[in-house]
């Protein structure tokens, strides 16, 4: 089939590429002439694991391209994605400006029949305002052109977000057409070629579907936060219960890891959005409002461990941290709890030495620009030399068997804080490292 999918971001650029893959000519477009230009040029603008090899594959044999040219893109497709930002607006509701925009764009140069997919996470009710952007437009051309508004919420995982989008464990996809269903299958079913895991559904619950998804996985982390808060001050072991309540097949061991909050461009903005939403339609969420405060709060307690140990005023310690990204595998560092923490450090006086294995320029050119109190260094153990003390973030994989003979020898002080709860409290304390964890108490 012939796809246009507008927004070349971390959604927009993954699902193109997966669609070119399947045999699809795919047109990618963004606004941002330098990501355009770049990927012409075959450089991948963002971090994430297989997506050069196929991008370059699949721009080589022609069936993936680039433009920021969306009339040129549309000439010859009969399906469009929106796969743009709807970042968290004033009131927290989300801003569907850039969706709108696309929409407007949509009705202003298609040529043809089209279905206008929408994969960016939108509020119930979204498909409305965009199919009256595109007729707006078609109005203004005095255009008789008809199209189908369609809800194709995306799931995919930054990290394995390649793996998500070629083999998913569901597409949903909201309709209120039989031939955009029709198109839909059409394009979808080579990815079920034994196994159809397509949920058709109305729109408002397709659309609702995406963000009732990322809730349950906020609360999940949420509770288990909380959880670890209890723990703590109780005297109980936060890891054991994990292992304790995880192996219950009604819970599971997924998303009920304790740490220092969830961040990404997506459970945030996607809880607080659905309390809007809620809202706006005279209801109040408290159950989301506490996994949203609870998230909040989470964030600052590593901060508080490190002023329990070395005092409020932190001026003259410097601290290496391990992890900047949201999370691992990923160049993202969009809400990432990294940016609450060194920033809170900083702020009562300490320095930072910081190490990720992807996100240092992120970091530098955008979410920590203009602190000064950080320095980037260029591996793990280069950041520990005469550090007071170890700050674990991002659980990224190199991490996770560290040298502990290293770490003792390099720090100044043998003391970490991991937020990610990674090491096993008794092989740590064998190097004589104090070793303070998430829902752990540490023994006097
Ligand atoms: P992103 O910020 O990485 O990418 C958005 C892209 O859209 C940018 O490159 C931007 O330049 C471009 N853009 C903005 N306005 C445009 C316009 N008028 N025309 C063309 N391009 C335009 O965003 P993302 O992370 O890919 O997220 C996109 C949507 O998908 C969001 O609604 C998000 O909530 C949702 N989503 C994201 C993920 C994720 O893991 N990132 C997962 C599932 C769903």
């Amino acid at each position: 089939m012939r796809v246009s999918v507008v927004g070349t971001g971390y959604v927009g650029l993954v699902t193109g590429t997966c669609f070119s893959e399947m045999g699809n000519t795919v047109w990618c477009v963004d606004v941002n002439e330098e990501k355009i230009n770049a990927l012409n040029k075959g450089i991948i603008p963002i971090y994430e694991p297989g997506l050069s090899e196929m991008v370059l594959r699949n721009r080589e044999s022609g069936r993936l391209n680039f433009t920021t040219d969306i009339a040129e893109a549309l000439e010859t497709s009969e399906i469009a994605f929106i796969a743009v930002g709807t970042p968290m607006g004033e009131d927290g509701s989300a801003d569907l400006q850039y969706v709108l925009s696309v929409a407007k764009s949509i009705g202003k140069h298609m040529k043809r029949h089209m279905y206008v997919v929408d994969k960016s996470t939108v509020p119930v009710g979204t498909s409305e305002k965009v199919r009256s952007a595109i007729q707006e437009e078609l109005d203004k051309r005095e255009s008789d052109l008809t199209f189908d508004v369609i809800s194709n919420p995306e799931f995919l995982k930054e990290g394995s977000a390649i793996a998500d989008c070629m083999k998913p464990d569901r597409v949903v996809i909201g309709v209120d057409s039989p031939c955009a269903e029709a198109a839909m299958r059409e394009l979808y079913k080579p990815y079920f070629m034994n196994n159809d895991k397509l949920f058709f559904m109305d729109i408002p619950s397709a659309e609702m579907t995406k963000y009732a998804a990322n809730s349950m996985l906020a609360t999940k982390i949420s509770f288990m936060n909380e959880i670890s808060n209890i723990c703590e001050r109780v005297g109980a072991d936060v890891n054991k219960v994990r292992l304790g309540i995880g192996s219950d097949k009604r819970i599971g061991f997924s998303f009920i890891y304790p740490g220092c909050g969830y961040g990404g461009s997506c459970f945030p903005k996607d809880v607080q959005a659905l309390i809007k939403t809620a809202e706006n339609f005279g209801y109040k969420s408290k159950l989301l409002q506490s996994v949203e405060d609870v998230n909040h709060a989470q964030k600052g307690v590593l901060v508080k461990k490190v002023k329990e140990r070395f005092g409020d005023d932190l001026s003259g310690r410097v601290f290496a941290t391990w992890g900047l990204a949201f999370k691992p595998d990923t160049d993202d560092m969009r809400e990432s709890p990294a940016i609450t923490i060194i920033n809170s450090l900083t702020d009562a006086g300490a320095k930072i030495k910081a190490y990720d294995p992807k996100a240092v320029n992120e970091a530098k050119e955008c979410y920590l620009k203009g602190n000064d109190q950080v320095d980037y260094v260029d591996s793990k153990y280069e950041a520990l030399k005469d550090a007071d003390a170890l700050i674990l973030i991002t659980e990224w994989k190199e991490f996770r068997s560290p040298d502990f003979y290293e770490i003792a020898r390099l720090l100044k002080n043998s003391v970490i804080f991991d937020g990610r709860n990674q090491y096993d409290a008794n092989r740590v304390a064998e190097y004589g490292i104090e070793y303070h964890q998430i829902g752990v108490r540490l023994d006097p």
